[in-house]
């Protein structure tokens, strides 16, 4: 069996070498010629856990191919998925720019019946404009079938999600294309579930609208906490044992970032509209991540006054742990606002310093360890709960800070361990300690 690939970032990577791994013959197809020479040579220009490793080995197994020509990624492929990006236009609307341009190309490459799978997360309508968009470019006596198969993976553990995907979403029109995605993915085991085309496209929109939906409601209730002097963690435990809700995403913070959940919720919003229809759940998520993505700034606001040259360190970045992914990560807003003070700002992240400094250049200093960043600062913002800060020894704050003020986004520390090693500690959802 031939699969191509087209784009190859988080997705389309981890798709086609997990495609590979289980046996399949897969060509990956990018317009980023760089990155298609690295991927060729067997570097993975992404930080996902175990990602080189499977790349590598089946690179040189023969199963896997690099090309940055579309028509050699078309040619004897039986199935070709389309992983490319779909970002958000100003408007918040889907961009589907990188989506018609793969479209075309493959359409001037196909010179036999194909199935088209749509990975790419796209509004509802999306694969029947495809559908018709390939049939007005390709020889009329070839066949087009196009399939959505939205992807659930979460960075930082795409090969175990792709692995072991809670389940797999096929939404076809033509039963028999449909039918034989499902067949492709036999080999990983995993629960199918196949419906048309439309419902697979709201399935992806509507579980990350669901998910963020979950994340502005634990924000809210954090910040009223703070009102009242209750605290979020255990009220988040207390409500999760409760199966009907389950534990999973109570976790207060500064809000969700990443490539996914802000632009998801923006493009269900517009489809709303498009619609006609007042989703008013949907819009106050929005606008509480929005305002919780501020929180550590107005706490820092109160509490210095005036930021002007006050040296303070941001330690993670990434938009989530285990990722390089700085995309709308509430880091970035954060070091944009202090940056806006004139604070002197040093950053540390495990992974995705070298994206940051492409944003930002020379107007932070990009620390090797959290020790080097935070030394002499007068406040540490701590954005991502990357392993290397939560199991930070709490002791060399106040031993290398200035004055041991922490703003902490993801709750690392227990209020009482903050308190023994001298901490002024301010968290979320959970009484300050001064
Ligand atoms: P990405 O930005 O990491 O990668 C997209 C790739 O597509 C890039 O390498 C780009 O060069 C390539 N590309 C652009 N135009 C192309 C073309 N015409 N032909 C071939 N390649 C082209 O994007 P991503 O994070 O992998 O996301 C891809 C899609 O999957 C998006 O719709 C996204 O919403 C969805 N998704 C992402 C995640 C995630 O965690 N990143 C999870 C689920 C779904």
């Amino acid at each position: 069996m031939e699969i191509a690939v087209f784009g190859t970032g988080y997705v389309g990577l981890v798709t086609g070498v997990c495609f590979a791994e289980m046996g399949y013959n897969v060509t990956c197809f990018d317009i980023d010629g760089d990155k298609i020479t690295a991927l060729s040579e067997g570097n993975c220009p992404i930080y996902e856990p175990g990602l080189e490793e499977m790349l590598k080995r089946n690179l040189a197994e023969g199963r896997l191919y690099f090309t940055n020509e579309s028509t050699n990624a078309c040619r004897k492929a039986d199935y070709i998925f389309i992983a490319v990006g779909t970002p958000e236009n100003e408007d918040g609307s889907a961009n589907l720019g990188y989506l018609d341009a793969a479209v075309a190309s493959i359409g001037k490459s196909l010179d036999r019946d194909g199935v088209i799978v749509i990975k790419s997360t796209v509004p509802v309508g999306t694969n029947e404009r495809v559908r018709k968009q390939l049939e007005a470019i390709i020889p009329s006596e070839l066949r087009v079938s196009v399939v959505s198969n939205p992807e659930f993976l979460r960075e930082g553990s795409g090969i175990l999600d792709t692995f072991h995907a809670d389940r797999i979403v096929i939404g076809a029109d033509d039963h028999e294309a449909g039918r034989a995605v499902a067949k492709l993915y036999e080999p990983f085991g995993r629960p199918v579930i196949q419906t048309d085309v439309r419902s697979a496209e709201l399935i992806k929109y509507a579980s990350n609208a669901f998910l963020a939906t979950k994340i502005s409601f634990i924000n809210e209730i954090a910040n009223l906490c703070e009102h009242t002097g209750a605290n979020i963690e255990d009220v988040a435990k207390g409500m999760g044992m409760d199966h009907r809700i389950g534990s999973q995403f109570l976790n207060a913070g500064i809000g969700y970032g990443g490539s996914c959940f802000p632009k998801d919720t923006k493009a269900l919003e517009k489809l709303t509209e498009y619609y006609d229809y007042d989703f008013k759940i949907l819009r106050s998520v929005i606008e509480v991540n929005s305002r919780q993505k501020q929180q550590l700034f107005h706490k820092a606001k109160e509490l210095f006054g005036s930021l002007q040259g006050k040296r303070v360190a941001v330690l993670g970045i990434a938009f989530k742990p285990h990722t390089d992914d700085i995309r709308e990560a509430p880091a970035v807003e954060l070091i944009t606002s202090l940056l806006g003070e004139q604070a002197d700002i040093s950053v540390y992240d495990p992974a995705a310093s070298g994206k940051v400094s492409d944003l930002f250049g020379s107007k932070l200093y990009y620390a090797e360890n959290a020790d080097t960043a935070i030394k002499g600062a007068d406040a540490v913002f701590i954005m991502t709960e990357w392993p290397q800060i939560t199991e930070y020894d709490l002791g060399r704050y106040p031993l290398l800070m200035r004055q041991p003020i922490i703003f902490d986004g993801r709750n690392c520390y227990g209020l009482e361990e903050a308190e023994t090693a001298g901490l002024t500690y301010f968290s979320i959802g959970r009484k300050a300690v001064n």
